[in-house]
C-alpha cells in the first residue's frame, strides 16, 4: 500500500495545500491530486487551497474549484501538502495544516524541513508531480490527472532539459502522452507562450542585467515601478532567470524583483557546481541544487553583495579543489 493510500484510510475531508506564487509543478500536483481523489475516492470531500494561479493553467480540470479564500475555519481529517519545503510558504492557508487531524507532505526539495506528520521527500525526483504519480495506482490515473502530472513535469524540468530529468521522468511523461493528452499545446501554451508585456519585461531585465565575478555570475533586477509601467505582476516574470542562466560563461544567475520597500524576491540558478539551495537556505529560503529562491530585506546593493559573497565562496572552493 502506498503512503497516500494509507493516509486516506478513514478520511472523509481533505485539504490540499501548495505554495505561494504557485508554479506549474505546484498547480499540476495540487490539481493532479485533487482529480485523482475526485475520480477514485467518491466519498471524500476535497478542497484545494492556493493563491490564485496564472490563467495559463486554466485548461487543467479543477482550476475553477481552487479556493483562494482562507476565511473558513475548518478542521480537515487530512491535509496533503505539496511542492513546498517549508510551511511558511503556505501563507495564510497554513492553518488548515496546523488544525488537521493528520497530515502528509509529498515533495522533491532537498531543503524540505519535514514539517508534516508524515513526509515523503524524494530530492532526486524531477517534480512533485513525479513523486505523487508514484503514489497513485497507474490503472486509476485518468486523462485529467495525466494532464496535470505532465504539466508539472514539463515546468519543473524546463521541458525535459534540466539535470533533474531522469529516465523515469521520461517514462512517466511517456505514459501520460499515451493517455491522449494534447502535449504540444500544454508545452506551447503553458510554458513557452508569452504575452507582449511579458516579452517586454523580459527584454528590460536582460537589457539592464550586469555580469560580475569575472563574468561567472549575472544579476537582473525589476523594480515595482517597472512592473507598474509595463502593467505586469510577479506571474509575468517566469523565464527571466532561465534566460540569464544560459548566458555564455555564466555559472550562477540571480534575478530579483521588488515585493515591497527594501523587500526582494530572489531567484537563483546555477549550471554546474554552485549549490544554490545552500545559498537560498542561508537566507531563509530553499529549493534545489540548481534552482532555488528566497525572500530578502535590505537595500538592493546590500542584498546583491550578500548573495554574491556566498556564491563567491563556493566558486573559490571549487577553484582550490581544481588547482590542487
Ligand atoms: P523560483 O526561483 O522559480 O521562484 O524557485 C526555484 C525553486 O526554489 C523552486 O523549487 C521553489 O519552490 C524554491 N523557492 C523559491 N523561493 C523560495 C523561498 O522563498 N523559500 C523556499 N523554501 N523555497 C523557495
Ligand atoms: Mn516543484
Amino acid at each position: 500500500m502506498s503512503l497516500l493510500e494509507l493516509m486516506l484510510q478513514d478520511v472523509t475531508t481533505v485539504a490540499i495545500l501548495g505554495h505561494i506564487r504557485p508554479d506549474g509543478d505546484c498547480v499540476g500536483s495540487c490539481l493532479g491530486m485533487y482529480n485523482y481523489l475526485c475520480d477514485n475516492y467518491k466519498t471524500v470531500k476535497t478542497t484545494v487551497y492556493l493563491e490564485q494561479p496564472s490563467e495559463k493553467f486554466s485548461y487543467l480540470k479543477g482550476f475553477g474549484q481552487i479556493c483562494s479564500d482562507s476565511s473558513a475555519d475548518i478542521q480537515y481529517d487530512l491535509c496533503i501538502c505539496l511542492d513546498s519545503s517549508d510551511k511558511d510558504r503556505f501563507g495564510e492557508f497554513v492553518k488548515y495544516l496546523d488544525n488537521a487531524k493528520k497530515s502528509v507532505c509529498f515533495d522533491h526539495h532537498i531543503t524540505n524541513l519535514n514539517y508534516a506528520k508524515e513526509n515523503k521527500v524524494v530530492s532526486g525526483a524531477s517534480s512533485t508531480c513525479e513523486v505523487i504519480y508514484e503514489e497513485m495506482d497507474p490503472e486509476k490515473v485518468s486523462k485529467n490527472v495525466a494532464e496535470c502530472i505532465y504539466t508539472g513535469i514539463v515546468h519543473d524540468t524546463g521541458v525535459f532539459k534540466y539535470s533533474n530529468t531522469s529516465a523515469r521522468t521520461m517514462e512517466i511523461a511517456g505514459k501520460m502522452m499515451g493517455m491522449g493528452i494534447d502535449f504540444s499545446s500544454i508545452i506551447d501554451d503553458s510554458f513557452y507562450r508569452k504575452t507582449y508585456v511579458q516579452n517586454q519585461i523580459l527584454g528590460r531585465a536582460l537589457l539592464e542585467s550586469i555580469v560580475f565575478l569575472d563574468g561567472r555570475a549575472i544579476v537582473a533586477v525589476i523594480r515595482q515601478k517597472d512592473m507598474d509601467f509595463y502593467g505586469v505582476t510577479s506571474k509575468d516574470l517566469d523565464g527571466v532567470v532561465e534566460q540569464l542562466r544560459v548566458t555564455e560563461g555564466v555559472e550562477c544567475a540571480l534575478f530579483l524583483y521588488e515585493t515591497g520597500v527594501q523587500d526582494w524576491k530572489v531567484s537563483l540558478r546555477s549550471n554546474k557546481y554552485v549549490d544554490v539551495s545552500k545559498v537560498a537556505k542561508y537566507f531563509g529560503g530553499g529549493g534545489h541544487v540548481r534552482a532555488a529562491g528566497c525572500q530578502m530585506m535590505g537595500s538592493l546593493h546590500d542584498v546583491v553583495n550578500n548573495l554574491s559573497g556566498h556564491i563567491e565562496i563556493q566558486m573559490k572552493d571549487v577553484e582550490t579543489c581544481t588547482t590542487e
